[in-house]
């Protein structure tokens, strides 16, 4: 069995997902061709698992994609997949077992139950040792994250000032109109800030909040916020308007909205029209633009990445063949294979 990588030596992490390869927690596989491949942590490079180890292995990957595995993104060639704690690069047309926005509807139902226990495990013990920690200065990010999921009722204000801070944007912008300087945007003004779709860009969105000193939006005065910096900002905004989660129906509706739209861009650009106020969101749609939001940044991080990943699939898969000597004739692969299975299951 493969232990480290072949090119780099640097042993594979296990994974403890795999009976049939224990080791490595990126994996490539192509069922077709039977190639199997774990791709190094370290050096990024694959190494080509064994003829023999393969088939048993191969067979579980495939059942376990097929069963848990979450689509992460795909291109015709390959997906890339989540199955527990595995990236599983899967070669073959994929059936979409999963569509993305999904996953985060997830988080957001996840949210509502987190956040529904910790109204009912109201625990002033806790809480102490909560703030007890925040105060000392000990808490940390990932105390901050704790408390989110965990802290009881009475301090759910403060989980929320300690995940998202106080305010949604800081940065050194004027108004066009009247030179007003904007420093930060809080959450509490969040009601009154403006999505407005990009005209010269449809499904981007512009962040835009009043002037309070000469009250423009519409002149082309006010705060306007574009690009990546409107769209980090909307996703703080409405991932802290939707801090209690929403319910597994209400995922559902907004999944039906992404899907009617087409994709989540079409949704944002549909919803959005001539721009509506943070307020005026009806519930649903506000949900399914935060799913929306989220699912189009990533999705984008994960095309470059797949991009990259099937270039590299393209250089192992001709290696491969010549390893596997693809003119020996599938009959000697396919007795390897029954040797493989008898000699386990024997
Ligand atoms: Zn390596
Ligand atoms: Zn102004």
């Amino acid at each position: 069995m493969i232990r480290s990588c072949l090119v780099c030596n640097v042993p594979f992490q296990e994974n403890e997902a795999l009976e049939h390869l224990p080791r490595g927690r990126r994996v490539a596989f192509d069922s077709d061709r039977g190639r199997l491949w774990v791709i190094c942590q370290s050096c990024r490079r694959w190494s080509l698992v064994p003829l023999e180890d393969r088939w048993e292995a191969i067979e579980e990957l495939e059942k376990a994609v097929r069963d848990r595995g979450k689509v992460l993104s795909t291109t015709d060639t390959i997906a890339l997949m989540r199955v527990g704690p595995l990236e599983v690069v899967r070669v073959g047309s994929a059936s979409r077992t999963e569509e993305a926005w999904w996953r985060y509807g997830r988080e957001l139902i996840r949210r509502r139950r987190s956040y529904g226990k910790l109204t009912a495990a109201a625990g002033a013990a806790s809480a102490a040792v909560v703030l007890g920690g925040w105060a000392a200065g000990g808490l940390s990010m990932i105390g901050g994250w704790w408390l989110w999921s965990q802290a009881p009722d009475g301090i759910k204000r403060g989980a929320r000032w300690m995940r998202f801070g106080s305010a949604a944007w800081r940065g050194r912008r004027s108004c066009d109109r009247c030179g007003h300087e904007f420093t930060d945007l809080s959450f509490g003004e969040r009601q009154n800030l403006v999505l407005l779709p990009r005209a010269d860009a449809p499904g981007e969105v512009v962040l835009g909040a009043r002037c309070p000193r000469c009250r423009d939006l519409e002149a082309g005065g006010g705060l306007r916020l574009e690009k990546r910096e409107a769209e980090r900002t909307i996703q703080r905004v409405l991932a802290y308007h939707h801090f209690d989660g929403a319910s597994e129906q209400r995922v559902r509706s907004a999944s039906r909205l992404i899907e009617e739209a087409g994709s989540a861009r079409d949704l944002t650009r549909i919803l959005l029209r001539k721009g509506r106020r943070v307020g005026d969101l009806q519930r649903t749609g506000a949900i399914a633009l935060e799913i929306a939001a989220h699912e189009s940044s990533e999705q984008r991080f994960l095309e470059m990445e797949l991009a990259e990943l099937e270039a590299v699939w393209r250089k192992e898969e001709e290696l491969a063949a010549i390893i596997d000597g693809e003119l020996t004739d599938v009959p000697l692969l396919e007795s390897l294979r029954r040797k493989a299975v008898g000699r386990i299951s024997s």
